[in-house]
């Protein structure tokens, strides 16, 4: 298992945001991780992690950079793409009150909308990666934390507080609106390279 994930390359998008400490999650893991922050490095990287920052600026600079040709390739691949809060914003479908959205998940979100008093915390959310009757729970940072307002009917809700929905799959994107790399516990991360594996061995 170590030695299978040593040969899975990982990017992660280094434009602006937490990149390093998804850089830091996936080398914890076993597995080896890149900094992306030219398009052709997309090209042999096995999976794509879009670290949250300000989806504004993330935005703009992949527009300055053009990156979405590589980027919709990447994702037509079927090659998993894992966004963390900003990051979950620029792969969604619409985004209340923008015109950003790489509409790669069928859900809607609504920016900042957690409300100021509570901008961040720290939350026990209910994480249920494998679809069964038994959520764990996985103790999730939000930073001004976007909030999936809608979700589509072939997406997968993966966790929630409450009834709000914080990470979600539909085939190989995943999202969640907490910064999973900010904790100790690798669940998330591991589940993500999962994802990558099984792609991989579908190719070969
Ligand atoms: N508030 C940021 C945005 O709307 C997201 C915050 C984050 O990524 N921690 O882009």
């Amino acid at each position: 298992m170590e030695s299978d994930l040593k040969n899975l390359k990982i990017g992660v998008l280094a434009l602006q945001g937490a990149f390093r400490e998804h850089i830091i999650a996936i080398k914890g893991c076993g597995a080896l991780a890149y900094e992306v922050r030219l398009p052709y490095e997309l090209e042999d990287k096995d999976g794509l992690i879009i670290p949250g920052g300000e989806s504004t600026t993330i935005s703009k600079l992949i527009e300055l950079y053009e990156f979405k040709p590589r980027l919709d390739n990447f994702y037509r691949k079927g090659k998993p793409i894992f966004g963390t809060c900003a990051g979950l914003i620029l792969l969604a479908r619409r985004v209340k009150n923008e015109n950003f959205g790489l509409g790669y998940i069928d859900i809607e979100v609504e920016r900042n909308a957690y409300g100021r008093q509570i901008d961040s915390f720290e939350e026990f959310i209910d994480l249920n990666l494998n679809h069964n009757s038994d959520p764990k729970k996985f103790r999730a940072i939000f930073i001004r934390a976007p909030k999936i307002t809608k979700v589509g009917d072939n997406v997968k809700v993966l966790g929630k507080i409450g009834n709000n929905v914080v990470m979600a799959r539909e085939k190989n994107v995943l999202v969640s609106s907490f910064h999973p790399e900010l904790s100790e516990d690798r669940r998330i991360h591991q589940y993500f390279l999962n994802m990558i594996r099984e792609y991989v061995k579908k190719e070969n």
